[in-house]
């Protein structure tokens, strides 16, 4: 299948004959060395992607449970207390992050990441709505929203309405207040539309969060008044929710605001877990609009993703209960020390700068006063930073 321009085929023969045990390993330590450690003075340093190393205790929590490969299909939160097994430590993971984000009662599960979290939470939103009598359902989100929001509006064919961010570079509610005037004026004589709103609690390259509180707000005052939208509110919290709980208590991106109706969260981002690990989570009730009977499995399938890994959720059971608010605060701030320091050496570097450390996120933005405010290009290759 010789069909590619420079003459190479776009598949491989599948091998008949196992390698021996040293070439694989000689291949796999080869392929390993290309990818960077955590921990030796050789690696470049990672300043640039809102990761970090896996704890050892997720890292020792899923080496455990990986022989036995518990599958925690489904949603553990739903169904009483009789789970077992990595079922059950999912369970108590998914509820305690429920609790850290002021729930007082939900229903949640491990995603793959923040990108299938944002899209199970668009769809129950979608699918809620639809169920309160909307035809057309629009997401509206900030311009500067990550793309994952725009990923899934297209998988749910949702049109995407964005808002254009203001000097504040937030989604303001003010801004959110006026979008849905337009879609109520343009809602049709006894139509009903649904507005899927999407807030961020850490953008990817500023760290900010948007005023959810007072979106929130907007949301409960037209509700209240009444009319022909219907909304529900996801937020986008996988670039601070594992973080601003520890940092910033009091910043209020979460479900205290009675109009939020569900969140996603991504340990493996900030949370210390190695990948793929985000959560999903939602007010109880919601869960219920996506159901999808299962009857090979005997269950009702109300996730996006399946068979999943138990494992995982060993692993973040570890650093949930084994970290605890204790050790996550610890660790956020030394972050926010090394952040700090980092916007010093920057200002010193170039007094002229425009430097801003995100409260109570782990983002500094820079603009430098030549090269028209761009970051060098050998800073960003060396320190993985995104310019
Ligand atoms: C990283 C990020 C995502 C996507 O998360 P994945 O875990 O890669 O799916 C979505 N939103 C924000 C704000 C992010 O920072």
């Amino acid at each position: 299948m010789a069909d590619l321009e420079d003459g190479s085929t776009e598949t491989d023969a599948f091998p008949d004959v196992p390698l021996s045990g040293a070439e694989l390993a000689r291949v796999l330590d080869e392929r390993l060395a290309e990818v960077p450690g955590w921990h030796s003075p050789d690696d470049p340093v990672r300043l640039g992607f809102a990761m970090t190393a896996p704890h050892a205790l997720a890292l020792d929590a899923f080496g455990r449970f990986a022989e036995r490969n518990p599958n925690n299909v489904g949603v553990h939160t739903r169904f009483g207390d009789g789970v077992r097994g990595t079922r059950r430590l999912e369970r108590e993971a998914v509820l305690a992050l429920a609790g850290l984000l002021h729930a007082d009662a939900a229903d949640g599960y491990l995603t793959g990441g923040a990108n299938e979290g944002t899209l199970a939470g668009l769809r129950a939103g979608r699918n809620a709505l639809r169920a309160a009598g909307a035809g057309r359902v629009v997401v509206l989100a900030s311009a500067l929203t990550h793309h994952s929001v725009a990923k899934a509006a297209e998988i749910l064919d949702l049109e995407l309405r964005p808002c254009p961010a203001g000097p504040s570079w937030l989604l303001e509610a003010e801004a959110v207040d006026a979008a849905l005037d337009a879609l109520a004026e343009e809602t049709g004589p006894g139509a009903r539309t649904g507005v899927v709103v999407v807030s961020t609690a850490g953008y990817y390259n500023t760290g900010l969060v948007d005023p959810v509180d007072a979106i929130s707000a907007v949301l409960a005052r037209r509700a209240a008044a009444g009319g022909n939208l219907s909304v529900f509110h996801h937020v986008d919290a996988a670039h601070g929710g594992m973080i601003l709980p520890f940092t910033a208590p009091e910043v209020p991106f979460d479900f205290r605001n009675p109009y939020v109706h569900s969140v996603v969260l991504d340990p493996h981002k900030s949370g210390l877990m190695p990948y793929s690990c985000g959560v999903f989570l939602c007010r109880k009730g919601l869960l219920g609009h996506g159901a999808v009977p299962a009857p090979m499995s005997g269950f009702v399938d109300e996730t996006i993703s399946g068979s999943r890994s138990g494992a995982m959720a060993a692993a973040l059971w570890s650093l949930v209960f084994g970290l605890a608010a204790d050790g996550y605060r610890e660790v956020f701030r030394a972050c926010l020390g090394v952040r700090d320091r980092l916007a010093d050496a920057i200002r010193a570097a170039d007094p002229d700068a425009v430097v801003l450390p995100s409260p109570g996120n782990t983002v500094v933005v820079a603009g430098f006063s030549h090269g028209e405010g761009r970051l060098p290009a050998e800073l960003a290759e060396r320190y993985r930073l995104v310019g």
